[in-house]
């Protein structure tokens, strides 16, 4: 292993390649055992600070149309947080579910789970199959793991029943020096980021981009307005991005004065800062408050003078009937978590009679993430980094999302020993500097 690391420390992606794949390497991970013992202890006692841990483990054998990646750099997402809380289901799960498939599927299947949905590294090997990639490239990887095997997919992955995705509902993610992913995930690295801003795109970006411009999702048009929940958070800040981009008109919700100033440096004039104007949607008997949400409502059109033709949807209970009554007519809610809950009110007249849509999203296909890190690759679109952190404060990382502590993303580095490294097209960093230094500070 120490080989590859005094490699990593070159930067140079040919030195890194031409390493022995080592026996072991250092990974984030969770424990079966820990799953076990906390099943008592309520979720907001459980803490990734405690259920993270950093440490050794076996690198996974090869098989057709594998990678091994020799990670730079990866990030937090939110479903770092659930794996690490053992909610709303154990990861562990999904991992013996993948184990009784197939004995490529058995090797997912171990008392630890290696985490992280996104990464940013150089190929270290290919298996057999594999054409487009080679050992040396620079890489970030797409989430989605399809598998295609039934006909269920094949107009859309994410129709696909064998769909998983890496570093959650398989073992071998991000958060570790090598990772384990399939060679159809694979995109290009863009040249002008670090090794710790290209690790912040995949998850996050890519699923903004089905939810707010692909025909699977609001298939969003210029001119129109988007209400953007959580616009200076992993999801938000892209789909905020992408609204301004497209030529949308983003009204952005955040809970602070900082928040609301990044939301200004991406391009949006109209943001409502939730905890100044102290919203309260629900009573302390969790029933509705139809006042707060009409003065919600009412700020809205006074901000833009009409109501948003779309809704990005993710806080889940906490908003969804005030996202399915704010709409416009005709209108979509485009909605893919529920962070504050599974269970959604929301009154239906609304939806009926104004002829409104819900559309369910999930992550992307390949294709949709193909583009959406193209047009980080032109620097039309940027990373937001709140925070970098080494791979052994990887729970601490975790904390500050769990805690709504950060904006934009926070990033971890994993192979690469310090922030910076990576930069390969410095003509076209040198021309998007200020936007990119500019959304990244606090
Ligand atoms: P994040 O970085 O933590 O951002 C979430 C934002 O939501 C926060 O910044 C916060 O913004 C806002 N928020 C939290 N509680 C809220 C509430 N009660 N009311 C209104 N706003 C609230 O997380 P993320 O990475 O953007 O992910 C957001 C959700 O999307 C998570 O549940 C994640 O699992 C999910 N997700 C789903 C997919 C998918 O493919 N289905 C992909 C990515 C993410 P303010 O405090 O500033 O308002």
């Amino acid at each position: 292993m120490s080989q590859l690391r005094d490699a990593a420390t070159t930067d140079d992606p040919k030195a890194i390649a031409g390493c022995e794949v080592p026996e072991t390497f250092r990974a984030a991970v969770t424990l079966a055992e820990e799953q076990r013992a906390l099943a008592g202890t309520p979720v907001d006692q459980r803490d990734p600070r405690k259920t993270v841990h950093v440490q050794e483990v076996p690198t996974p054998a090869l098989e057709h149309g594998e990678v091994l990646i020799a990670v730079m750099a990866s990030s937090i997402n939110y479903n770092t947080v659930w794996s690490a809380l053992f909610e709303p289901v154990p990861t562990f799960r999904f991992l013996r579910t993948l184990g009784r498939l197939s004995p490529e599927g058995a090797r997912h299947d171990l008392p630890y789970h290696v985490l992280g949905s996104d990464l940013s590294g150089v190929v270290l090997r290919t298996g057999p199959g594999v054409r487009e990639w080679k050992p040396g490239d620079e890489v970030v990887v797409h989430c989605l793991q399809p598998d295609l095997q039934t006909p269920g997919g094949h107009d859309d992955t994410l129709l696909d029943p064998g769909q998983r995705v890496w570093g959650y509902e398989t073992n071998f993610g991000g958060l570790a020096e090598i990772s384990l992913v399939k060679a159809n995930q694979l995109m290009p690295k863009p040249a002008h980021l670090t090794w710790e801003e290209a690790a912040c795109l995949g998850v996050c970006l890519s699923t903004a981009y089905r939810q707010l411009v692909s025909h699977h999702g609001a298939n969003m048009k210029q001119g129109e307005r988007v209400l953007i929940w959580g616009a200076a958070g992993g999801l938000g800040a892209f789909v905020t991005q992408l609204a301004v981009n497209g030529g949308a008109i983003p009204i952005c919700v955040v809970s602070s004065a900082a928040k609301a100033e990044l939301c200004r440096r991406m391009g949006a004039e109209f943001v409502i800062d939730r905890s100044a104007d102290n919203y309260t949607f629900w009573d302390d008997q969790n029933r509705p408050r139809l006042g707060e949400w009409g003065r919600f409502r009412s700020a809205i059109r006074n901000l833009v003078g009409d109501d948003p033709d779309i809704v990005i949807e993710h806080p889940g209970r906490d908003t969804f009937g005030v996202s399915v009554m704010v709409v416009a007519r005709g209108g979509r809610v485009v909605t893919c978590a529920s962070t504050t809950g599974y269970e959604h009110t929301y009154d239906n007249r609304f939806l009926w009679m104004h002829v409104k849509r819900i559309i369910g999203s999930h992550m992307a296909n390949y294709r949709e993430a193909w583009a959406a890190n193209d047009l980080v690759v032109r620097g039309n679109v940027h990373p937001v980094l709140s925070r970098t952190y080494p791979l052994d404060a990887t729970g601490d990382a975790t904390h500050d999302v769990s805690r709504n502590l950060h904006h934009g993303k926070v990033g971890v580095l994993c192979l690469a020993g310090q922030t910076g490294m990576g930069v390969r097209d410095h003509e076209l960093r040198a021309r998007k500097l200020d936007q990119i230094n500019l959304f990244q500070a606090g």
